[in-house]
């Protein structure tokens, strides 16, 4: 696979919100793997927002399972997961494959049913790629990020430019209301 293939999200949307649960539902998924630090929240930040609340709560009501797999500590993934009420795999080390398929073969289910979701090409879109994975790219949350996301994010910019000039599309990010 060419390097740049391995990069291209399946689908590009502003945030999670975005997803199309029951289009994905309709196509046979039913496992979301989902990256924490700004894709489901702001980095490091231990709030559970009410709007993703309503997220996890829709995306269950449609059958689907979650789990997050995230490179950040622990701690910080296991006290969000459990306000949140849901599995996770922390210290995941993505893009390598090894904690994707462990949640594959924790839920069950075939790399063909599964979407993973995140913020960064490098890690967890092409990890999910590598794996067989559904993937989908949203605008990272904040812009206050680890130092080490900060560099990786300068290469990121350099390839997101490649994809867009052979056909990927930014979203537009969604203007929040009062919250
Ligand atoms: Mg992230």
């Amino acid at each position: 696979m060419h390097w740049l293939e391995r990069l291209w999200p399946d689908e590009y949307v502003a945030d999670i919100q975005q997803i199309d649960l029951d289009k994905l539902r309709a196509n046979g998924y039913r496992l979301i793997l989902t990256d924490l630090d700004n894709t489901l929240v702001p980095w490091n930040h231990p709030e559970l927002p009410d709007a993703l609340v309503d997220w996890l709560r829709a995306v269950r009501q449609r059958g689907f399972s979650v789990c997050i797999l995230s490179n950040n500590a622990g701690p910080r993934v296991n006290a969000f997961a459990a306000k949140a009420g849901v599995d996770y795999i922390a210290a995941a080390r993505k893009p390598k494959q090894e904690a994707f398929r462990r949640a594959l073969a924790q839920f069950g289910v075939p790399p063909e049913a599964a979407v993973m979701v995140g913020d960064q090409l490098f890690t967890d879109i092409q990890g999910g790629n590598r794996c067989g994975l559904y993937t989908i790219l949203v605008l990272p949350i904040a812009e206050r990020e680890w130092w080490g996301t900060r560099l990786v994010r300068r290469l990121e910019r350099i390839v997101l430019r490649r994809l867009v000039r052979k056909g990927l599309v930014i979203p537009q990010r969604k203007v929040k209301g009062n919250e």
